[in-house]
């Protein structure tokens, strides 16, 4: 069997300890690829890697931005070519309907393609600056920000590695890269055509292994410029303590527990089909989904019913069969996710679609889960609480827009909401006082590389994609010329 390995300093190579792990294939339970296992030892090479790509040799952060572009034009190509045997690598690996990763895949090459184009516009400030100390001209410069780590979880394993590692590159860093341990397969197929591309050498490293082990060393080392994460809440403030060491620069994608607020004057069909969408796109394993359904009490019987019927016509199977969901990622993630229905059920949530693990046909052995819906929920319940990131979403009613707003916002978390309406004066009213970085109205989960992504509140700090996304992995530097080199006549000697 394969065994999937890292590439550090341009060199395909083992973890040092030799150990491995089993990589699985989510809708089956089997065994699909062996990956290397790196601990410490592994990151602090790669770091080294990274540090004399940046700091020694330079190559790749002196290189014009038009070069630098050719490059990521490059790349974007070759990810086109191998579209559809990448999106089957996302799909044994993490379960997802093919369709949705070939989405993800096309997404990808998009975002490429933005950021070797937006690299090469013009950026940066001048200013009319006083002559306190004579003539004077200021002027500004983005700069790479030097050593990036970068890691992300098992929900996109490709897009999530595509939208941190191309504006990265664009901007001119060196990279070290470490993906989920459990979904690595996409991601070696990128480094490999990293591998065949012109990026110099040590400027994009990969490590294959756990969090605790690579994802803390990345965190915490000295030689680690700047921190990327996205994952959940939890993991980001043990990042954030460990990056305090050298105050790098942090930026935290983190988890949701978003509302989508339906009022009883929307447009039926297209608010029962979004909040599907909402809740059951990539299984539920969004970081954006639509967890929280709040809805007008007038609206909410005929609603529900609805929304049931359609969630128990949605097909369930192994993604490459492309039903409309496959497998949760891993067997633990299930076992997660069945235990929050189980507690929804003992906390007084009324069960009314799915609650089970689906094993009909040739699912018995994946990590199915059925399409999941609680009504008569609370505020203070555990499923509405936490988030569960699988195909569960929870029914809270309202009857004024002030408590529809009151309810959005009663969580620690602030990534996304909807609102729908077709009154649009109040659907700017509510999509402003929704206390969240992303925010839709009359639709849930549309993304574009052009619009930053990212959260408040426990959701995290700091933006993916758009321009903000590209100034994530940079900083600005000042720099002031006298226009006269002479004296100054400062001192009174
Ligand atoms: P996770 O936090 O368990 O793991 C994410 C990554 O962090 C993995 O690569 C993991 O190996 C690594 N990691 C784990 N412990 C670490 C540690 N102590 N130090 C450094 N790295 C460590 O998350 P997950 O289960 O892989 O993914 C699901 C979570 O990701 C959800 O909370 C979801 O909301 C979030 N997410 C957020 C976004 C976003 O854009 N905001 C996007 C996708 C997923």
């Amino acid at each position: 069997m394969k065994l999937l390995k890292n590439y550090i300093n341009g060199a395909w190579v083992p973890a040092l300890s030799g150990k491995t792990r089993n990589i699985i294939n989510p809708a089956t339970g089997e065994i699909i690829a062996l990956a290397t296992d790196s601990d410490q030892k592994d990151a602090q090479a790669a770091i080294a890697a990274a540090k004399e790509s940046f700091y020694g040799q330079g190559e790749w952060r002196r290189m014009n931005a038009q070069a630098r572009a050719d490059i990521l034009f490059g790349i974007a190509d070759a990810i086109a070519a191998k579209r559809d045997e990448i999106a089957q690598l996302d799909t044994i690996n993490n379960g997802k309907p093919l369709r949705e990763a070939e989405g993800d895949i096309d997404d990808a090459i998009h975002c490429f393609r933005y950021y070797a184009g937006l690299i090469t516009k013009p950026y940066g400030g001048v200013y009319d600056v006083n002559d306190g100390f004579g003539p004077m001209h200021s002027y500004t410069v983005q700069e790479p920000v030097g050593v990036c780590g970068q890691i992300t979880p098992w929900n996109y394993p490709f897009l999530m590695a595509v939208w941190k590692l191309a504006p990265a590159l664009a901007a001119g860093n060196s990279i070290v890269f470490k993906p989920a341990s459990i979904t690595p397969l996409s991601t070696v197929a990128l480094f490999e055509i990293f591998a065949d591309s012109p990026l110099p050498r040590g400027c994009v490293n990969l490590v294959l292994g756990s969090g605790a082990t690579v994802g803390q060393e990345l965190a915490q080392n000295k030689d680690v410029d700047i921190i990327t994460f996205t994952g959940s809440t939890e993991v980001g403030q043990s990042i954030a303590h460990a990056a305090v060491g050298n105050l790098k620069k942090v930026g935290l994608e983190l988890g949701g527990k978003s509302p989508n607020i339906i009022f009883a004057d929307a447009d039926f069909e297209g608010a029962i089909e979004w909040a599907m969408i909402g809740i059951f796109l990539n299984q539920g394993e969004v970081c954006a989904a639509g967890s929280r359904i709040i809805i007008e009490e007038s609206l909410k019987d005929k609603f529900i019913k609805r929304l049931v019927e359609r969630a128990q016509a949605i097909t369930i199977g192994n993604g490459l069969q492309n039903p409309d969901m496959g497998p949760l990622v891993s067997k633990e993630h299930m076992e997660k996710v069945l235990q929050y229905i189980a507690t929804g059920q003992e906390e007084g949530a009324t069960l009314v679609c799915g609650g089970n693990r689906y094993t009909k046909g040739n699912c018995a052995k994946g990590y199915f889960v059925e399409p999941t819906i609680f009504t008569d929920c609370t505020s203070q319940m555990t499923i509405v609480k936490e988030e569960i990131f699988g195909p569960v979403v929870t029914v809270q009613t309202f009857q004024t827009e002030e408590e529809a707003i009151a309810l959005a916002n009663d969580t620690i978390y602030g990534l996304a909401g909807a609102v729908f309406t077709t009154d649009g004066a109040r659907a700017l009213r509510v999509v402003k006082e929704i206390r969240a970085g992303i925010t839709w109205i009359n639709c849930y989960n549309p993304t574009f590389n052009e619009a930053p992504w990212g959260g408040y509140k426990m959701s995290g700090y700091g933006r993916d994609l758009g321009v903000q996304g590209l100034e994530e992995y940079q900083q600005t530097k000042q720099i002031n010329i006298a226009l006269n080199p002479g004296p100054i006549g400062w001192y009174q000697n």
